[in-house]
């Protein structure tokens, strides 16, 4: 653990954030003032990298980023004003807390900083303990756009994912499934889809209570997961003891064998429901197309509909079964 602030006088609060995780740019054209201030940054645990201008900084962005610049303002070659204004310009992975350097300390110069996008501004001589007081600032400010981020990202994945069975849901389907039949057809390519049902769940939920029943969805969208392509074919739960498998380029006869693959693996080893275990099977219908059927109207509606027909028939006929049929 680093103590950010530089001095003795630590504050508690702020002694979790690693300075290592917000590396520091520092632009500055005066060697002894650039060494000067890279030296007490370093000491205080920040990762600096140093260059003497703003189109030496922009370079710097090219090899890495940097979420926190700190820029003197008067500098050959590009001043702070002007990088500053470039850098609000450039399409990055995350918020900049951009602090200039100044020695420039009228109300009109500072409004013309914060103006060309600045957060904040230090005049020069700096004083050792506001430079940390500002970076700690920055700090702040770039922890909470870290802590949204992730929120947000936790939320996306939610939202599209089953509570229950942690597949994906109806809505990444209703989402994903025109991407891939568009992506399948612009790149020439095949893609199958196979619908799978749990055969007599209502006795499973009947007989060994809802818990029961959860159980065993679980164990199958486990154990349908473990057996398919990882990071390429993906599953959805329709709804109740219903799912889709997607599998990009994938002709349909190779479907049908992994589908063939699927209900015998489902079928032969019992699930395990906590009191007991359970011999579950599943019926399947399966669809795809080839390369060669571009010409033909393809929608996700059609695609399940036609699945949908073949999981209907191979309930019909008996149960535990694969049917389908090319598209
Ligand atoms: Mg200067």
């Amino acid at each position: 653990m680093r103590d950010l602030n530089g001095d003795a006088m630590g504050v508690p609060m702020q002694q979790n954030i690693p300075a290592g995780d917000f590396p520091i740019l520092l632009v500055e054209d005066n060697p002894v003032s650039r060494r000067v201030l890279e030296k007490s940054l370093a000491k205080a645990g920040y990762d600096v990298t140093a260059v003497e201008n703003g189109q030496e900084a922009l370079g710097a962005f090219q090899s890495r980023f940097f979420p926190i610049v700190l820029s003197d303002w008067l500098m050959p070659e590009m001043d702070g004003l002007e990088l500053c204004k470039a850098v609000r310009k450039m399409s990055l992975p995350g918020y900049i807390f951009f602090v200039l350097l100044t020695a420039k300390d009228s109300k009109n110069d500072i409004i013309q900083g914060l103006n060309a996008g600045a957060d904040d501004y230090l005049t020069k001589p700096v004083l050792q303990a506001e430079l940390m007081a500002r970076i700690r600032t920055g700090v702040r400010i770039l922890e909470l756009e870290k802590s949204l981020k992730t929120a947000v990202e936790k939320i996306e994945v939610l939202s599209v994912t089953d509570p229950l069975t942690e597949c994906y849901n109806r809505r990444y389907l209703n989402e994903q499934l025109p991407q891939e039949i568009k992506r399948a057809r612009r790149y020439r390519r095949a893609l199958s889809l196979i619908l799978c049902d749990i055969d007599h769940f209502k006795k499973i939920n009947d007989t060994y209570g809802h818990a029961a029943g959860d159980l065993a969805l679980k164990a199958i969208v486990r154990r349908l997961t473990a057996s398919i392509r990882k990071g390429i074919d993906w599953i959805s739960r329709m709804g109740g003891e219903e799912f889709v498998l997607v599998l990009p380029e994938t002709e349909f006869r190779f479907a049908l064998k992994t589908a063939e693959r699927l209900r015998q693996k489902i079928a032969s080893k019992p699930v395990d429901l906590a009191d007991t275990h359970l011999f579950v099977t599943l019926s399947f219908g399966v669809t795809g197309f080839n390369a060669d059927t571009l010409k033909k109207d393809i929608s996700p509606d059609k695609m399940i509909s036609k699945a949908d027909h073949y999981l209907y028939e191979a309930k019909k006929s008996g149960r535990n079964r694969v049917l389908g049929d090319v598209f």
